[in-house]
């Protein structure tokens, strides 16, 4: 299947609220029954336009229940260890600052002079984010080989943030830990953290734009080039490829659930067409929570022998969720742009805290180098202005320059106390990486989260190992057909669109669930977050939605005996 996205005022609205997470103001709702790419496109921003205007009925909902919004991927926990560290090494380094100079509200710059003894001094064993601060240190010094100096004076200057981020792309150490944290989660055992690059950004979202942006503007990916998605996707996903005119046909290369949501091999072999430039999938997937099972892995491993040039952009926010998980970037490092998040395991998205890792050997510096001289000899001249040597400028340097317009380099970066916040999560990790207590807390709590849904549901759970459970798609008409039969679930259809089922379910019961068609989803499905909810409200959740069908049934009974009487 193919599409083609147009920029439509609406794509950008949608875009700024499911990227920025705010409230949603009132647009359009779409079609639901519509064909056209254009139609389609409505269809699909019609999915974040209607939860908006779900979450509004639903707080006066007929029932008088109090409102289940399921609709939200934003997490209800937080990681309370690297905040309070946080807030102690702020208190540590501002010390550090008055030392220099202090009068009134203002003090000086952090001296390097002392501070490991003022350190140690300073941190006490017997308070409990202290103790924490102790072992972060000691692990970047024993594991990690740090001059404990440095160490404690990129942090301290790090969070007071009195100096521009240096190097632009990423502060020197926070890279190796940053490095660390990935490998540690994500690459499962395989050890790349040595040859790769990171640049932290705000976000995933801002890693997207940047990496779209970069590659179109180096001429990497042009108007007209075909580039895949894993569908279904992250709904602004969807839209991204067209949204700022970058012109390209997406092409889905979708999983269903009948492949437990992995990606079946006809589907995958669609990559091996080099007239394919570009994939891009979630992993774990958002919505169906599913990661890339070991065969597929394996398969994307011979598609890129077929087609060498293909540039993997894989999303592994929710890798965390999945136990073993190994991220394409590990299985294929020279063909794949790693994006990386903290918002949704520590509870982070106001932080706006994510990264780009890419390998130092990577296809699309190749692709770079072998661009036509005339194409080189004008990016040459754009990053003239910052990079001595710009044709050789790697690309990750580039998304950096071109986040800021290229001429504003010097003055790039992500802030750094955002970049020690990252240190801190990552080191919360780090210092316990075989049995993080934090993740495990993470998986346990969507997971019973996810068995009493589908236990109140009827639905059997999928527990395989790929299942991130950080959000399930549940298929309306499976559980209209075991609950009441085929016939009715054709009636269903006809008589009750997904979109009054699920305005009725917001307007009558108060839950807010999402609208899978809008993420490329088949017909008749919704997403429900595990994330942003207690247990027990699942369960109800699974019963207003119970007594939502049987109120259907109702009708649908009184229908047909009226038409068998007459
Ligand atoms: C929530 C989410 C993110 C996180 O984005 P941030 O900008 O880092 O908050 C990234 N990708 C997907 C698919 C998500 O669902």
């Amino acid at each position: 299947m193919r599409r083609r996205i147009y920029l439509t005022l609406t794509a950008v609205v949608s875009l700024a609220i499911v990227l920025g997470g705010c409230s949603a103001p009132q647009v359009g709702t779409a079609e639901q029954t519509s064909t056209s790419a254009h139609e389609q496109l409505e269809e699909e921003l019609g999915a974040f336009d209607i939860t908006a205007e779900q979450r509004e009925l639903a707080k006066s909902n007929e029932a008088g229940y109090e409102p289940l919004d399921a609709g939200r991927g934003n997490p209800n926990w937080i990681n309370t260890k690297a905040r309070y560290a946080f807030a102690r090494l702020m208190e540590f380094a501002v010390t550090e600052c008055q030392r220099d100079m202090s009068e009134g509200d203002m003090a000086g710059h952090g001296v390097a002079d002392g501070v490991v003894e003022r350190f140690d001094a300073a941190m006490d064993p017997a308070d409990e984010t202290d103790q924490f601060l102790i072992d972060a240190v000691d692990y970047c010094v024993g594991e990690l080989g740090m001059d404990k100096e440095a160490l404690l004076m990129e942090l301290t200057d790090g969070i007071i943030g009195d100096y521009y981020p240096s190097p632009s792309r990423c502060l020197p150490l926070t890279e190796t830990i940053l490095n660390e944290y990935l490998q540690s989660t994500l690459y499962n055992g395989v050890d790349l953290k040595g040859q790769t690059q990171v640049f932290p950004t705000e976000g995933g979202s801002a890693a997207m734009c940047y990496i779209f942006h970069s590659l179109s503007h180096n001429r990497v990916l042009n108007p007209g080039d075909q580039i895949a998605l894993a569908t279904p996707i992250f709904t602004p996903y969807l839209q991204i490829p067209d949204v700022n005119n970058y012109g390209l046909v997406s092409v889905d290369v979708s999983s269903t659930s009948e492949e437990d949501w992995d990606i079946a091999e006809e589907e995958l072999a669609k990559l091996e067409d080099p007239s394919i430039k570009a994939f891009f999938l979630v992993n774990p997937s958002n919505p169906a929570s599913h990661a890339l099972s070991d065969a597929t892995l394996e398969r994307l491993k011979r598609v890129v022998e077929k087609n060498p040039d293909l540039i993997i952009l894989t999303d592994d926010v929710y890798g965390t969720f999945v136990s073993d998980f190994q991220t394409v970037y590990s299985v294929l490092p020279h063909n794949t742009i790693l994006v990386y998040s903290y918002s949704k395991l520590y509870g982070a998205t106001g932080w706006r805290i994510g990264m780009i890792a890419m390998n130092e050997d990577n296809v699309v510096d190749r692709l770079i180098d072998g661009l036509p001289n005339e194409d080189k000899a004008e990016l040459a001249e754009e990053y003239d202005i910052v990079a001595s040597n710009p044709d050789e400028m790697p690309f990750i340097e580039r998304l950096c320059a071109d986040s800021r317009s290229i001429g504003l380099y010097h003055t790039s970066g992500l802030s750094t106390p955002s970049q020690v916040f990252m240190d801190l999560l990552s080191l919360t990790h780090l210092i316990n990486p075989d049995d993080d207590p934090y993740i495990e807390q993470s998986k346990a709590m969507v997971h019973e989260r996810y068995v009493a849904l589908m236990d109140a549901l009827g639905l059997e759970p999928y527990t395989g190992r790929e299942n991130a459970q950080y959000y399930v798609v549940v298929d309306v008409n499976e559980l209209l057909r075991q609950r009441y039969g085929d016939d009715f679930v054709a009636w269903r259809r006809e008589a009750v669109s997904d979109i009054d089922f699920l305005n009725d379910l917001a307007k009558k019961e108060g839950v807010v669930l999402m609208y899978g068609p809008g993420f490329d989803a088949p017909e008749g499905c919704v997403r429900i977050s595990l994330a942003n909810l207690n247990k027990d409200d699942y369960v109800e959740i699974a019963r207003r939605m119970g007594e939502l069908m049987d109120e259907y049934y109702a009708q649908y009974e009184e229908e047909t005996s009226l038409a068998a009487a007459a």
